[in-house]
């Protein structure tokens, strides 16, 4: 069988015929070699500039990778990209899984590309990483704004811990920004602490409630309320249309009791229903004025370099919790401490002073 296979492959060699085995094989090896074939940083950043969604999602993809030389590469790239941004303006939507996050985000982002706008959709989403994505890696949720070209939407990474979404997903808004994209909506759980790192990287928070549960104000961290710039009470439609209006004035009044924002804006309370469209118009209404009016008395810059502040120190911080525990060194010696300290043998406080010098002496 052997000798039957090597003489048709050596007629078909002679007659300069490949076999499909040798074709398909080739077509592997050659789709290998472009797929290794990794695009210029520079030819990336000029395509991500033309709009093109492949190569948005391509650099995104990069500033994911835990891979070193992938490391410099997305800054390199990020460090491109800052002189290219356009303006846009960055919101963060949060509320409780099933109050209506992604129905309003499909509503709104198909009205604004409805003003000819461009939309992009990211997320912080810590539970991703558990779930393989399950704030926006189900395709089937956004599904007219999916296939909108106006659009993009890419979902949080899975595998990182809240920082490293975070900061991430801060890294892709200068990605977006540069290809374009005027609004950027940014998603994410009502948990607590990935509202705070939301908040830290957009212009406008709005928060979405329900109505109608007869505990309007149960459920929120009063920290989130504070945060928020707006509150949209969702699904004011059909038999909720009563209720959402008595929440809106108790929300109104809880809103009072807050001291007032640095920004000088008095937060509103909206009604509306993503599923019906309605109320949207109004929502986009209030995000722009609140923009003329941060715009107007320099809050708008102000509050965005104070979050550039806020990033470097945060960066600088989680690499050098990064490295120190990734110091090999370190981890070994930590066990060891760990043991003494267990045993009272030492002092936390003075083995942490052990192991900072180490690290930093390296010796
Ligand atoms: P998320 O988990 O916050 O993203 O919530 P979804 O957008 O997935 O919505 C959860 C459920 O609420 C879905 O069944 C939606 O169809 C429904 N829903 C969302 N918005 C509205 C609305 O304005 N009115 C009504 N009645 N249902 C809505």
């Amino acid at each position: 069988m052997n000798t039957k296979t090597s003489n048709k492959t050596t007629l078909q060699e002679k007659a300069g015929v490949s076999t499909p085995d040798t074709t398909s094989q080739q077509a592997i090896s050659n789709l290998k070699k472009k797929r290794q074939e990794q695009p210029s940083i520079a030819d990336l950043l000029k395509e991500i500039i033309a709009g093109n969604t492949a190569a948005l999602s391509r650099g995104i993809t990069l500033i994911e990778s835990h891979n070193a030389a992938h490391k410099t590469k997305s800054n390199t790239l990020i460090q491109m990209c800052l002189e290219h941004r356009k303006p846009s303006i960055r919101i963060g939507i949060t509320g409780v899984p099933g109050v209506g996050k992604s129905t309003f985000i499909e509503a709104l982002g198909t009205y604004l590309t409805g003003l000819d706008k461009k939309v992009a959709v990211l997320a912080v989403d810590p539970t991703s990483s558990l779930s393989k994505g399950s704030i926006l890696g189900d395709k089937t949720r956004m599904e007219t704004l999916v296939k909108n070209p106006n659009a993009f939407i890419r979902p949080s990474a899975a595998g990182d811990a809240l920082g490293g979404v975070a900061r991430h997903t801060r890294e892709a808004i200068t990605l977006c920004e540069t290809a374009g994209y005027d609004v950027i909506l940014i998603e994410t759980v009502g948990v607590g602490q990935s509202e705070t790192l939301v908040h830290s990287m957009v212009d406008f928070f709005l928060l979405l409630k329900l109505s109608g549960a007869g505990d309007e104000l149960q459920g929120i961290k009063r920290g989130i309320i504070e945060m928020a710039d707006a509150i949209i009470i969702n699904k004011t439609d059909g038999d909720n249309l009563t209720a959402a209006k008595l929440a809106k004035m108790d929300f109104k009044r809880a809103l009072h009791l807050y001291p007032t924002k640095a920004s000088k804006w008095t937060p509103k309370v909206v009604l509306c229903s993503a599923l019906e469209n309605k109320g949207i118009d109004a929502a986009w209404d209030l995000i722009t004025d609140y923009i003329n009016h941060t715009n107007n008395d320099g809050y708008f810059t102000k509050k965005r370099q104070e979050q550039n502040a806020f990033w470097l120190l945060q960066t600088i911080e989680d690499q050098l919790k990064d490295r120190f525990f990734q110091d090999e060194t370190i981890a070994k010696e930590l066990k060891t401490q760990m043991a003494l300290i267990a045993d009272n043998k030492r002092s936390p406080f003075a083995v942490a002073e052990y192991l900072l010098n180490l690290h930093k002496t390296g010796v």
